[in-house]
């Protein structure tokens, strides 16, 4: 509810004016339910619970990484025009800040070979309500337990969203961009700090565009050609390398962020000398970071293995021969299924 939807409301229910404002921040925090809203009076949180939620969705499971800085929230939508999804949504407190990975469908129709994310095909689009709860959820969290030792923000507050999770975000639009701009007004996290990731659907990529906010956008690539890629992405059938590539520098070019790409390491797969010269070609004198990523088990995807640390280093050396700027990305919450690629539709 909007504060004029929320003071009609409260007033409906014999309240003064004053209490929706006073409801409306403790939902901005993410509060769970009524009762923890300790300023109101205890009649009227009771009331409350009793008629309506805080949040289109409640934590079904909650799960710690054995690394102290990784947590999976599963969560069950409530909205009553749908099932009751499962979705998730990873918390990590990083040196840079708190970041959440958002979900943006429940299950994925993408059907890439190496993910688990894609195995049960899509369910349906998140709502941006949906969307902005995850944050939420996270945002709560982090207040309850204060375990943010590395926090830049003196309030621990999420300061970071990607939009990594299950899901294909540019096949979401309009709720992906109604979940940015409420991020962004009513958290006060800005654009720079959101990262929206695709695997190259490039209308979306193009809306981003004229939609016009500097949030940085990440190309999933994981193969150099459009013959390989094409076996393991089947979205590279509709669009191929150079035009996602295209509409993504066009879009770097208009905000000028820089480009992420994202390249999985897939052992014997796409993880050669050759194959890392011919990515090289692709991206030499662009304004772009290459996030490697060893690939993560998934168990259905038994084709596929992980590469071993000479063959990441062999990989990343011969993009920075040519100038390219690459990363390492390291591995997050494996022990609780929560790293990239590894999240699915209803598992527990
Ligand atoms: N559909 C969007 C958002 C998902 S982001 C996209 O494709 O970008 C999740 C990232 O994890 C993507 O880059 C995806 O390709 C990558 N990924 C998928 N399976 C993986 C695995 N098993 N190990 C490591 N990364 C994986």
């Amino acid at each position: 509810m909007t504060l004029p939807e929320l003071e009609q409301f409260v007033v409906g229910m014999g309240q003064p004016k004053f209490r929706a404002k006073q409801i409306l921040e403790w939902l901005w925090r993410g509060a769970p339910d009524f009762s923890v809203m300790k300023n109101l009076p205890e009649n009227l949180r009771g009331d409350l619970d009793g008629l309506a939620q805080t949040l289109p969705c409640t934590i079904e499971q909650k799960l710690e990484s054995a690394d102290g800085q990784t947590t999976k929230f599963l969560l069950r939508t409530t909205n009553t025009n749908h099932e009751h999804d499962i979705i998730e949504t990873v918390l990590m407190r990083t040196s840079y800040g708190n970041s959440v990975c958002v979900s943006s469908q429940a299950g994925c129709a993408m059907g890439c070979k190496f993910c688990a994310s894609t195995l049960l095909g899509l369910k349906r689009n998140l709502t941006s309500n949906e969307m902005i709860s995850q944050v939420l959820v996270a945002q709560w969290t982090l207040h309850a337990s204060r375990l943010t030792p590395y926090a830049s923000r003196p309030n621990g507050d999420v300061s970071h969203i990607v939009v990594m999770g299950t899901g294909e975000p540019l096949q979401n639009t309009g709720a992906l961009r109604g979940f940015l701009e409420t991020a962004n007004e009513k958290l006060g996290i800005s654009w720079r700090r959101m990262t929206v990731s695709t695997c190259g659907i490039v209308p979306g990529i193009n809306e981003l565009i004229e939609w016009g906010r500097p949030v940085n956008l990440a190309i999933s690539l994981h193969a150099p050609n459009d013959e390989l890629r094409g076996r393991l992405m089947p979205v590279n059938n509709r669009y191929p390398i150079t035009d996602v590539l295209d509409a993504a520098f066009a879009h770097s070019d208009k905000t000028g962020r820089q480009l992420m790409i994202e390249y999985i390491l897939l052992a014997g797969t796409n993880d050669s000398p050759e194959q890392a010269a011919e990515l090289s070609a692709l991206l030499k004198d662009k304004n772009v970071m290459v996030n490697l990523i060893p690939w993560n088990a998934v168990a259905e995807r038994g084709e596929f293995a992980a590469p071993s640390n000479n063959a990441v280093h062999r990989f990343q050396d011969i993009l920075k021969e040519n100038g390219i700027h690459t990363r390492i990305r390291r591995t997050r919450g494996a022990d609780i299924g929560s790293a990239c690629g590894q999240l699915r539709l209803g598992q527990k």
